[in-house]
């Protein structure tokens, strides 16, 4: 009946990986858990049980563009399904409301705030709910790398409706999201279905940024007529990228959450519909964008996770044909990472900084970058080599003499003891009279300076290097 519904309503021939399962749980009664990479087929997972069973089924999204884009779909395939949030004036609120009353409508999309508001929950318990299903779902844990304080008051969903099954949707959950999500829902023995996060078509690539666009502009020459993203961290960036790519006779836009909404909407569609090629971003842009020829996903700059990183370059490629992602990246990303998460607090100020430790140990990481992304979302790469990335292509710029730069880094923690962080490490290597390095009297020991040829951040990044293949230890409690 599913595989019906999946042909008659979306005109697909079969199910995407996981998907029949997930469905099955949904038509079961059976709370779960699916983690899908981008691209995986989320929404279908609860779309397509909602047509053959009872009941409003209830979809938290984060999102109002994120709501219309799917209602829209919806719609399009002949689905009853509404969005009910602050856009919508009163009046089509109550005729939601009725269409809810008369059995009408198959899926209402809502905000977490909206559903938990007392008079939608008064509501919606005089109504026949079918099940929920919690969208973005990883927005609910402070050690996500989005959460929303407002996705939290969804622990008391549970008590308002004891009897009906919850679903839950991500793209991007370590074990530990995982677990949180889980047990802040209240999920009840939940079926917990991961999917496939290994991306064989797309070829990852990381280099340390050069000044200029000249690495940019190279993946654009070698994708000309072709469509690309291009994140930056900060909108004057995007401003200024994108500025200077239009000079330079470069088909791009711009997309950050300073725009005008219409011109969001403008731009967006230009490149949904290959007017434009390239659209330079901030974050703002991707969240639900469905457009499967992306050929290649530029990161001017480092992002703050690897969960960011691997829902943004998870946008090339998503037709499976080959796809490139480039991440351009500096020790000034680092610290302005660094600066924006001064302003969190507690919790989620850990959270942030343990991800962005991840994101830096993978920049600077000399290991297949497809096994490290794989096994960062907790599953295990049994390959050898993947032929899809800078390290297992032998792109990388190798260190001349790295057997003895590579003994100096140890000598030069084994004589300070092994009790000072990596960048004191770096500082005594390249020779600083730091004032610490002084007292310590760490400018009297052997390693003192043997690297003085070398850039600090260089030999800061090699011994990211060694910590990444088990030569050096770092204690995460003592940062040392
Ligand atoms: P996600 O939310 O996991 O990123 P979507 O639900 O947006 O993914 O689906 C990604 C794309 O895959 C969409 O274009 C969707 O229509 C398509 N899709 C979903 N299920 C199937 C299927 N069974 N067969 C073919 N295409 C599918």
């Amino acid at each position: 009946m599913l595989q019906q519904i999946l042909k008659d309503y979306w005109g697909y021939d079969d199910f995407l990986p996981l998907q029949q399962e997930a469905m099955q749980c949904v038509l079961d009664d059976h709370d779960s858990l699916v983690v899908m990479p981008t691209g995986g087929g989320k929404s279908l997972c609860y779309q397509a049980p909602a047509l053959c069973r009872d009941g409003l089924v209830v979809v938290v999204s984060p999102l109002i563009a994120l709501m219309k884009d799917q209602v829209d779909a919806l719609r399009a395939c002949g689905i009853p399904a509404a969005a009910v949030n602050s856009t919508l004036a009163v009046g089509k609120r109550r005729a939601v409301a009725q269409e809810i009353q008369r059995g009408r409508l198959r899926l209402m999309y809502m905000s977490p705030e909206r559903l938990l508001a007392a008079r939608t929950l008064k509501f919606l318990q005089s109504q026949r709910v079918g099940f929920f299903a919690v969208d973005e779902a990883h927005c609910i844990s402070a050690w996500g790398h989005d959460f929303r304080p407002e996705y939290r008051d969804l622990s008391r969903l549970r008590d308002y409706f004891p009897g009906v099954a919850i679903h839950a949707y991500t793209a991007t959950a370590t074990e530990q999201v995982r677990s949180d999500i889980s047990s802040q829902l209240g999920l009840k023995d939940p079926i917990k279905l991961v999917g496939d996060f290994h991306r064989p078509n797309l070829q990852y690539h990381v280099r340390r940024r050069e000044r200029g666009l000249n690495q940019i502009c190279s993946v654009l020459d070698h994708f000309r007529g072709q469509s690309g993203i291009i994140y930056c961290i900060t909108r004057a960036e995007v401003e200024k990228t994108c500025g200077l790519l239009c000079k330079m006779g470069y088909s791009a836009l711009p997309y950050h959450a300073g725009l005008a909404d219409e011109d969001r909407t403008h731009h967006q569609e230009a490149f949904l519909t290959e007017q434009t090629e390239t659209i330079v971003a901030t974050i703002a842009f991707g969240m639900g964008i469905d457009k499967s020829n992306v050929r290649y996903v530029i990161h001017a700059g480092m992002p703050k996770s690897l969960e960011n990183y691997q829902q943004e370059s998870g946008r090339a490629g998503r037709d499976g044909v080959e796809a490139e992602c480039w991440l351009f990246h500096s020790s000034r990303d680092l610290m302005s990472w660094k600066r924006i998460i001064d302003e969190c607090r507690g919790d989620a100020r850990k959270a942030a900084e343990t991800s962005l430790e991840c994101m830096a140990a993978y920049c600077a990481s000399v290991v297949c970058r497809h096994a490290s992304l794989v096994g960062h979302f907790g599953q295990t790469w049994n390959r050898a080599r993947c032929n899809a990335c800078d390290v297992c292509l032998g792109k990388l710029e190798v260190v001349d003499h790295a057997l003895e730069t590579g003994q100096a880094i140890l000598s030069a923690v084994a004589r300070v003891h092994e009790k000072f962080g990596a960048d004191y490490v770096s500082m005594v290597l390249a020779g600083s009279r730091d004032k610490r390095i002084l007292t310590n009297g760490h400018d009297r020991i052997t390693p003192w300076g043997t690297l003085s040829d070398y850039r600090r951040q260089d030999v800061r990044q090699w011994i990211e290097q060694l910590v990444n293949q088990d030569f050096l230890c770092k204690d995460p409690e003592y940062h040392v």
